[in-house]
């Protein structure tokens, strides 16, 4: 399991990355033709790998962590997307192949209402 957003090459907590949203919730299912694994994650859980054994690279991580960044920066509450896993898989002697798994999700959010003034206390 990924965990964290890794945020121009540094992980960060979600609320680091995203401070703003309130709740988000991801539901999705992963698979290629042979598989499919229905998925449901949250703020705690939303890092996600690549359910495939041999895939050799990071899955669907950062890819989520750009899809959500590019609704936050717009307040976008709900948008679907079809990520391909970023992954390879080992077929020996130096040889890969391009993991076929992706990942079909809707994510939804909400935002923090935006913070009354605060009364600066002396
Ligand atoms: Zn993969």
């Amino acid at each position: 399991m990924t965990k964290g957003y890794f945020f121009r090459g540094n992980p960060v907590s979600f609320e680091e990355a995203f401070p703003e949203i309130e709740e988000i919730k991801i539901e999705g299912t992963e698979g290629d033709i042979a598989q499919r694994n229905k998925l449901s994650l949250n703020k705690k859980t939303w890092g996600i790998s690549c359910s495939n054994p041999l895939c050799k690279d990071k899955g669907y991580g950062v890819k989520l962590g750009d899809f959500i960044s590019e609704m936050y920066h717009k307040k976008e509450t709900s948008k679907e997307k079809i990520i391909s896993c970023g992954g390879y898989e080992s077929m020996g002697r130096g040889q890969t192949r391009r993991c076929l798994n992706h990942l079909s999700i809707r994510v939804e959010i909400k935002y923090k209402l935006p913070e009354v003034q605060q009364e600066v206390e002396n």
